[in-house]
């Protein structure tokens, strides 16, 4: 078990392409399971290579449910359709957050850790993390994205009252 740096704002690895795993070997089974040791201790919900310093096309999901990790290597989106506008954060960018327009519903297909081709679809904070992961691998911060609105710290108390 490790936990790895996270990369924040500023280091120009961020905007990286991230590069097509070929090798399904004990190098990725260790970032995988790095990076799952990462996004736990962190609490949050996705994790992509790039942002522990691995230009590799990987990401990793922890929506809270039974599901517990899922690990996408080579991902590609097949479907996206419908729309939320939901609050959106980021492990690179600490204590920033803002409202972003997402599909609602994604299709993705991607390899597991030994190599083998999966499709899945996610809905809600799912599709939300998977089209903010898919991000990550070309370089792409969420803040860039066009229907980003920033919240502050108050706004984002206020939002927040009440869930404890
Ligand atoms: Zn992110």
């Amino acid at each position: 078990m490790a936990i790895r740096n996270v990369r924040t704002e500023g280091d120009d690895i961020l905007r990286k392409k991230s590069r097509v795993v070929e090798k399904f070997d004990r190098r990725l089974w260790d970032l995988l399971d790095d990076m799952g040791d990462t996004l736990a201790q962190q609490n949050g919900v996705g994790l992509a290579g790039v942002q522990v310093g691995a230009l590799r096309r990987v990401f990793i999901i922890d929506v809270g449910d039974e599901n517990g990790v899922i690990e996408f290597v080579n991902p590609e989106i097949l479907e996206q359709s419908g729309s939320q506008r939901v609050l959106e954060g980021c492990l690179s960018f600490p204590g920033q957050w803002g409202m972003v327009t997402r599909p609602d519903h994604v299709k993705i297909r991607a390899q597991d850790r030994r190599g083998r081709w999966f499709e899945r679809v996610g809905e809600g904070l799912m599709a939300q993390a998977m089209v903010h992961e898919y991000g990550h691998l070309d370089g792409h911060a969420f803040k860039e994205d066009p229907t980003f609105t920033p919240v502050s710290e108050e706004e984002l108390e206020a939002m927040t009252a009440g869930e404890g």
